[in-house]
């Protein structure tokens, strides 16, 4: 078994079972332990810390997950670690067709993603280690789950990990077509092979539904739309009309898809495929105004170095849509990204009603669904924020 061991000093974070351990915090390795491998954690003095799985290739040099030095991590323990992620889930969203049942970190299984759409699960393997236990990883859930089919996603996370792109199927038949769940009573088109991140954003299940009592008699803007779920929702709860605006002319497809699927008539919504940073400026110059707009945008900052051009990115699209909203209007604005705080993104917020000459108030938050928890051990995992602004 390799070891490594921390600088003077460095053992605090993993101490308080923080899994992230930097390539600057390591004095040295003992043996020479493969990406993926587990390894040893001690500290500079020798003293026992915790398991963790190693990588060469990533500045996050090895992430631990256990803490327990009479522990063996074999076979078992994974099954048993996904035993007990997926128990966690059925205790908390029991019978939901859809549900994220292993969040990496936060379930004590760096890298692992496993979401559930029905018979059918999608899988993400995002570090070293969790690409090291994949066939392991696959054979564990067909025995726990007995599922339909098991299929990989790739995610760009691999990249900064060191790993080539994956994707396949490594169990069973996925569906032909786009498989139909249901969330909050809702009918969804998910399409697990070609759909962005696993098919569906089961992130902001809670969100959706939070935002339903806030839309009826209003006119919706839904940018960054996506597959359309908030617009499902919104006409579900009684909108007069909804805009699905989105890049990505599969999305709207499926968009369209899912809004005849749920029943409702054709003249309630329209779809536009553009530029959300050109087509609002384009209402603003027509004096076009909506009563609601949610603004759901993909992470604009991947990295330390463009978070200055995510702030910007994140200001603008704000400040546009307060430009846009009617007097009482309501804003839902959302980042995922995990390098901007909600202390950020409120201020970031809060520059742009300045600049768009509109009071605002804070009436509501929003945060990532609770099958994609937060260890209090490891913060890091709250990457989704969102406000709910009146404006004036
Ligand atoms: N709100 C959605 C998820 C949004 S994901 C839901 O609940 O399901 C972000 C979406 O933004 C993606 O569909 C992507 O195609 C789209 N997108 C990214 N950049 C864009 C841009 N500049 N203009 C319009 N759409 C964009």
């Amino acid at each position: 078994m390799a070891t490594i061991f921390l600088k003077p000093g460095k053992d605090k974070p993993v101490r308080q079972r923080h899994p992230w351990i930097f390539s600057g915090a390591i004095a040295r390795v003992e043996g020479a332990p493969a990406a993926g491998e587990a390894v040893a954690v001690r500290a500079s003095d020798g003293r026992w810390l915790a398991w963790a799985e190693y990588n060469p290739r990533s500045q996050i040099r090895a992430r631990a997950f256990c803490w327990d030095a009479q522990v063996e991590v074999d076979e078992a323990f994974w099954r048993e670690r996904l035993a007990a992620s997926i128990a966690r889930r059925d205790a908390l969203m029991p019978g939901a067709e859809a549900r994220r049942l292993v969040f990496a970190e936060s379930d004590g299984m760096p890298g692992l993603i496993v979401d559930q759409y029905g018979q059918h699960l999608v899988v993400q393997f995002l570090t070293a280690g969790a690409e090291a236990r994949k066939r392991m990883v696959v054979q564990h859930l067909v025995q726990l789950l007995s599922p339909a089919s098991i299929i990989e996603r790739d995610d760009p996370m691999r990249r900064k990990e060191g790993l080539p792109p994956s994707e396949g199927v490594w169990y069973g038949q996925p569906p032909a077509e786009p498989l139909t769940i249901i969330e909050n009573g809702l009918k969804f088109l998910v399409d697990l092979r070609a759909g962005q991140k696993t098919g569906f954003y089961l992130d902001q299940a809670a969100n959706r539904a939070a935002l339903a009592p806030h839309c009826a008699g209003k006119e919706v803007l839904n940018a960054f739309s996506y597959t359309g779920a908030f617009a499902v929702y919104a006409l579900a709860a009684g909108a007069d009309h909804v805009i699905n605006l989105d890049t990505s002319r599969d999305a709207l497809a499926l968009a369209d898809a899912n809004l005849r699927l749920n029943g409702f008539s054709p003249d309630r919504w329209q779809r536009i495929e553009a530029d959300v940073f050109r087509q609002l400026r384009v209402w603003r110059d027509e004096g076009r105004q909506f009563d609601l707009i949610i603004l759901d945008p993909p992470k604009f900052a991947t990295s330390r170095g463009n978070l200055p051009r995510a702030t910007r990115g994140y200001k603008d699209i704000n400040w546009l849509a307060m430009r846009l909203l009617r007097p009482g209007g309501l804003l839902a604005t959302f980042s995922c990204s995990g390098l901007v705080s909600q202390d950020l993104f409120q201020k970031i917020l809060f520059g742009a009603a300045l600049d768009a000459g509109r009071d605002a108030r804070i009436v509501g938050h929003f945060r990532q669904a609770p099958d994609h928890p937060v260890l209090l051990t490891f913060p890091e995992a709250a990457y989704l924020k969102g406000f709910l602004l009146q404006l004036a």
